[in-house]
């Protein structure tokens, strides 16, 4: 199954990708954390990438383009795969197109997780991420069963994103209603296009996702 989670910074793609990656066997590919990989390995993109990150803007479709066709094509992908903030512009939409009719690859579904800008700010204040693992928690929403202890590895380092900022979310915010909202009509047209109400508690939202993707045909 190939999918695409998509919706604004801070809907809960990454909490959501997590598990639908253990229940379908998906890979959850996040060009997000592949340009903080790129970032902290001081790379030739990295060292682009990051101002932009740092100011909330998007990165160039060019750089996006050849990161995400590089990476589709991994062994690992070959049983699925979850785009997590992939595409983000028009261009990089039309390009997967085109990139999955080349691969003769289909895209079997496309899920928007819809969220309040207001609710958004909150969880983007208040995300942080286990250093060791990456599990992802919530100063309010998601805290671990012992304070400071990551639940999945035991790790009591953690780590909080430098964008995560409510300065940064509003640029954030601004460019996902302005270059990325614009790409769920491209999908609404080719009937692939499902909403589901992220507002609800994690665990319903976990209940909603697998009510749609059940339905999938394997
Ligand atoms: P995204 O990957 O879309 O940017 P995340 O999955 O990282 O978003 O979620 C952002 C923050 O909000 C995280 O700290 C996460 O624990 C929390 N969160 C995720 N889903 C929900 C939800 N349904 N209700 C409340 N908080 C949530
Ligand atoms: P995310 O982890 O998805 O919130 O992404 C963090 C930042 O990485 C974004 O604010 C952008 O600067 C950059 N980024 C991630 N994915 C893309 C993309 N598909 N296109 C452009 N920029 C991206």
């Amino acid at each position: 199954m190939n999918l695409i989670l998509l919706g604004p910074p801070g809907a809960g793609k990454g909490t959501q990708a997590k598990r639908l990656q253990d229940r379908y066997g998906v890979v959850q590919i996040s060009t997000g954390d592949m340009l903080r990989a790129e970032v902290t390995a001081g790379s030739e993109i990295g060292r682009e990438a990051g101002a932009v990150m740092r100011a909330g803007k998007l990165v160039s479709d060019d750089i996006l383009i050849r990161m995400l066709s590089a990476r589709i094509t991994q062994p690992d992908c070959a049983r699925g795969f979850l785009l997590d903030g992939f595409p983000r512009t028009v261009p990089q939409a039309e390009a997967l197109d085109r990139m999955l009719a080349e691969k003769a690859l289909r895209l079997d579904m496309v899920i928007e997780l819809q969220v309040d800008d207001a609710a958004l700010v909150e969880r983007i204040a208040g995300r942080y991420t286990c250093a060791k693992c990456g599990a992802g928690y919530h100063d309010t929403f998601q805290r671990p069963k012992v304070e400071g202890v990551c639940d999945a590895c035991a790790s009591h380092e953690f780590t909080r994103r430098a964008d995560d900022n409510r300065d940064t979310v509003v640029a954030r915010l601004e460019a996902y209603h302005r270059q990325t909202a614009p790409i769920l009509p491209h999908y609404a047209a080719q009937g692939k296009l499902q909403s589901v109400d992220g507002m609800a508690e994690i665990d319903a939202v976990t209940a909603q996702l697998n009510a749609v993707l059940d339905r999938v045909p394997a």
